[in-house]
């Protein structure tokens, strides 16, 4: 059995990209064709092989959390639960999947059909 320090030095060193929605992805709250399945420490990672898709997701990420701030009623700055984490993640996911009246939930398709449709994340409404 592995801890958590040890758990999180080797998964930053085997997987340098890990996938930025990995909790809503494994509980399968959403998808991405793009991510990809790692066994680490008897524990399944996610990790993402495209930088540019990485930020992105950053950035998908930063919006969710600066528009959820107010109804979520976070502190800014506070550190977030994993249950705070995963409300954000998949609520804001299948939010964007709605909006866009997409048929599934995968992130990396979401995103760029709202790029096509919107031309930047930050003009999703
Ligand atoms: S594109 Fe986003 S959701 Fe897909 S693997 Fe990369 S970080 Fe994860």
């Amino acid at each position: 059995m592995v801890d958590e320090a040890a758990f999180r030095d080797m998964r930053e060193q085997r997987n340098p990209l890990p996938c930025v929605f990995h909790a809503a992805l494994l509980a399968r709250q959403a998808e991405c064709e793009l991510a990809q399945r790692r066994s680490l420490a008897e524990r399944e990672t996610l990790a993402c092989p495209s930088a540019p898709a990485h930020l992105n997701c950053e950035t998908l990420e930063r919006l969710f959390l600066e528009r959820a701030t107010f109804p979520l009623r976070l502190r800014p700055g506070a550190p977030l639960t994993h249950a705070t984490v995963m409300r954000l993640h998949c609520g804001g996911i299948a939010g964007l999947q709605q909006t866009l009246g997409a048929g599934r939930a995968d992130v990396h398709r979401l995103i760029a059909r709202a790029q096509e449709t919107h031309g930047s994340l930050t003009e999703l409404r």
